[in-house]
């Protein structure tokens, strides 16, 4: 939330905490998701691109996917739906979720950002020169965590999802979505590692005071309807 977009870790390392994931790139250079173990940088052009192991990520949220429920789907949801349907699957609100769904989306909208120029600008700074997309008809795969409560501070509480089409020509930071059928898989995870930047950037920044209401507009639609 404050601008430290700087690398910290590589991608080479990052793929040893986990083959399932998201987050952002050096310089918030765009979405990542990493989906059976292949990173993506989604640019702010709306298209895929693979990631160097070499590069490094600011930012990122990781697991291997093992999943301990399976839930097909028949029907049709939008987000708001199938975000409170999920919600009714967790066996608690106290532990993590990774949350994989393949599924037809008859609409998806998305979203990624530029890279960033230094003095990097705060995340809401950033975000309010966003690109937007909105995809129709896409088969695809949602990358996903959802975090408890008390997490607040070092992750974002809720729902986090990142999107990739099949064809892997498209996809982003979620916003809004319709789905009709879809084969989802809930990842129990009652263990969370946190590896802190070690650059100067972290080091010096101020964190303090996160702010619920700056994050919510920097990772929410305001168009969406809860
Ligand atoms: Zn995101």
């Amino acid at each position: 939330m404050q601008g430290v977009f700087e690398g910290s870790m590589s991608f080479k390392e990052l793929a040893m905490h986990g083959d399932f994931g998201i987050g952002t790139l050096y310089d918030l250079d765009g979405e990542l998701v990493e989906l059976d173990g292949q990173f993506y940088q989604v640019k702010a052009d709306g298209k895929d691109y693979p990631v160097n192991d070499s590069q490094e990520a600011p930012f990122a949220d990781v697991t291997f996917f093992e999943p301990d429920q399976k839930i097909l789907f028949n029907g049709s949801a939008n987000q708001t739906e199938l975000q409170r349907y999920l919600e009714g699957q967790m066996p608690s609100k106290n532990i993590f979720y990774a949350i994989r769904i393949d599924g037809t989306f008859d609409y998806i909208k998305t979203r990624s950002v530029p890279a960033q120029d230094r003095p990097y600008p705060t995340l809401t700074e950033a975000v309010a020169h966003q690109s937007v997309f909105e995809l129709i008809n896409q088969s695809g795969t949602i990358v996903g965590f959802w975090s408890p409560a008390y997490a607040n501070g070092v992750i974002a509480p809720g729902y986090h999802f990142h999107f990739l089409n099949e064809n892997r020509t498209a996809g982003g930071h979620v916003l809004d979505f319709s789905l009709k059928n879809a084969s989802i898989a809930i990842d129990y995870t009652p263990q969370f590692l946190m590896v802190l930047p070690e650059n100067k950037e972290f080091i010096q920044a101020n964190l303090t005071g996160a702010d619920q209401a700056e994050l919510q507009k920097a990772e929410d639609d305001p168009g969406r309807g809860r």
